[in-house]
């Protein structure tokens, strides 16, 4: 950034604005397969500051067409969104205070780290049920920002279920409370003769005149983060218009948040977990159809590649457990060592939870489920209290521990994502594996969220090997080939990024892509937030930002 503007820059806001070369290193990564050098690094200290500087790029674009902001929580996003090349907005410094709970609710700042939510929440019994897997890294700007959903996703739904309320600086650097609102507050809303009453009265002509086009192309599955939620905005039945919906998950793109409203639920007192381990996929979608009518809360899985990688790192793994936690796990895990040694492990192992108050009910209801899957003759197993954590660890760290542990090689989240029907996935599972399994250079892991029908699968490569970076567009679209075409997603949770935005073509077509455009010139006319994702994407720049530094 030239060193006039920059100037400016630190005269506009209070907050810290760092351009050193170990600041710009430190925010070109998030834990994506990309690597994008911001100019400038911006810790906003209030709302004020975060106007002002939103103010300061949308007065200083005429000249310098090329300045943008992108927001940044904790920045583990596996698909690229909070990096850019110009200003990083970061909020974990400043916008980290204590969020405050009541009745059924909380508020929340963006940088508040996940962990510390959860602490405050569950000292009144309460829970924010779609916390991600990265639940002890990540922050609640990501989460609201990419609608992140996680293992209670199947019984909760994601994100969008539970924000409330947005407060958010728009492009005219202004802030404003986005919320559901019945007839009379859109009407209220419609008549105003402002840049927000211009957005509300664009997007409601955008829904209503368009809404066979977006019907007609809404994914049939049970979680979508590609594009703009342009489902859920109006419901013509409740007289409710909801621009939370089209927010959470935008990926920073319509503006910046400043907090958030998100609802919460009760924790349940009693919990049941049902292990099952499959020799092979091909029993796999009457499984899934005979389990998933008992309601679990959860139902996820892992392949026998995380399973050795657990085993192979155990000691490490199993010290977050604590010592006692350890030795139990040790075990716990006794018979899956066993079967590593026998060249046995299971193909998958799935996990089934159930929770509720009374618990008598849900050991008869574990009890009905394991008598009906005899005929099956699996392998099973009722994991005591202490062993839960123990699986649910390998399934929450299986991303991080491919991460941190494969020496010279990485992980490559691009096909990480893609949601089918359940009912398929016995049939497209296989499909889409058998892409992967032609291209030597990728060894990959396969685990994911199995009751919902989506599936992370994780390649470990070496970003030296030339083959990899031809081969990750290539492979990209010949699964979501196979994804779209059995009417799937591209993304469930994950969201766009640098990554999919520019499937989004293949995935809608181009009618619904310019729908999406037009979203983002309404509320952004002048891109100025996180350009690049949902809209404008470009392969060759993704591409040509592959990460290099680890
Ligand atoms: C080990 C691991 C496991 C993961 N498991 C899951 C999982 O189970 N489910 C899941 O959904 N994701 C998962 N993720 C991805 C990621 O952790 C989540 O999406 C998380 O919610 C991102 O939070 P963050 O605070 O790190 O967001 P960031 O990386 O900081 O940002 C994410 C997006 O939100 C935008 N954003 C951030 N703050 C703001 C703001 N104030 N205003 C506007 N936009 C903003 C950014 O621009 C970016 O586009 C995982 C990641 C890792 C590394």
């Amino acid at each position: 950034m030239q060193s006039t503007l920059l100037e400016e820059l630190r005269r506009t806001v209070e907050g810290d604005v760092l351009s050193d070369e170990k600041t710009l290193i430190d925010f070109s990564h998030d834990a994506s397969i990309f690597e994008v050098k911001p100019e400038v690094v911006v810790m906003p200290k209030d709302k004020e500051d975060v106007e002002k500087l939103v103010s300061f790029v949308a007065d200083k674009k005429k000249n310098h067409p090329t300045l943008s902001l992108t927001a940044r929580s904790a920045g583990t996003d596996m698909s690229g969104g909070p990096l850019g090349d110009s200003i990083i907005v970061e909020f974990s410094k400043y916008f980290s205070h204590k969020p405050e709970v009541k009745d059924d609710m909380a508020e929340t700042e963006p940088g508040v780290f996940y962990r510390d939510f959860e602490r405050e929440t569950l000292k009144k019994g309460l829970l924010f049920p779609s916390y991600p897997a990265s639940k002890s890294i990540c922050a609640m700007g990501g989460i609201v920002n990419n609608n992140s959903g996680g293992e209670k996703s199947l019984k909760y739904g994601k994100t969008q279920n539970y924000v409330r309320k947005v407060k958010a600086v728009l492009s005219d650097g202004k802030t404003y409370e986005i919320k559901p609102l019945d007839k009379k507050e859109l009407k209220e809303k419609l008549d105003q003769n402002n840049f927000e009453g211009g957005i509300y009265r664009k997007i409601f002509k955008l829904v209503t005149e368009n809404r066979e086009l977006i019907q007609e192309n809404k994914p049939t599955v049970l979680k979508n983060s590609a594009g703009y939620n342009l489902w859920d905005i109006w419901n013509e039945q409740t007289g409710i218009f909801d621009l939370t919906k089209l927010w959470v998950g935008a990926q920073g793109t319509l503006g910046v948040m400043l907090s958030a409203e998100i609802g919460l639920v009760p924790v349940n007192k009693y919990r049941e977990m049902i292990v099952i381990f499959l020799p092979d996929l091909s029993d796999l979608g009457k499984i899934i159809n005979h389990i998933l009518p008992f309601g679990p809360e959860s139902f996820e899985s892992y392949d026998d590649n995380t399973l050795k990688l657990a085993l192979r790192y155990f000691p490490e793994f199993a010290k977050q457990l604590g010592v006692f936690g350890m030795i139990q796990a040790g075990m716990a895990f006794l018979p899956a060592f066993l079967m590593m040694f026998t060249g046995r492990l299971p193909k998958l192992v799935m996990q089934v939870d159930f929770t509720g108050n009374d618990q008598k009910e849900l050991k008869k209801k574990v009890a009905e489920l394991l008598e009906s899957l005899k005929p099956l003759k699996l392998k099973t197993q009722v994991a005591v209290q202490d062993q839960e954590e123990k699986y649910w660890l390998v399934r929450r760290e299986s991303f991080n521990l491919l991460r941190n542990k494969i020496r010279d090689k990485h992980t490559a989240p691009f096909v990480d994502d893609f949601v089918i029907d359940p009912q398929k996935i016995q049939t497209v599972l296989p499909q889409i594996t058998d892409v992967l399994a032609k291209h030597p250079e990728f060894i990959f892991t396969v685990a994911g969220h199995v009751g919902e029908g989506n599936f992370h699968i994780i390649p470990i490569v070496d970003f030296g090997d030339k083959r990899v970076k031809a081969a990750i567009p290539k492979i990209s679209e010949q699964i979501y080939e196979i994804v779209i075409k059995n009417g799937g997603s591209t993304t469930g949770e994950h969201n766009d990024g640098l990554i999919r935005t520019t499937y989004l073509r293949q995935m809608y077509g181009k009618k619904m892509v310019d729908l999406f455009r037009e979203v983002k010139e309404i509320f952004d006319p002048h891109y100025i937030f996180n350009p690049r994702k949902k809209v404008g994407g470009s392969l060759e720049f993704s591409m040509n930002h592959l990460r290099h530094n680890w």
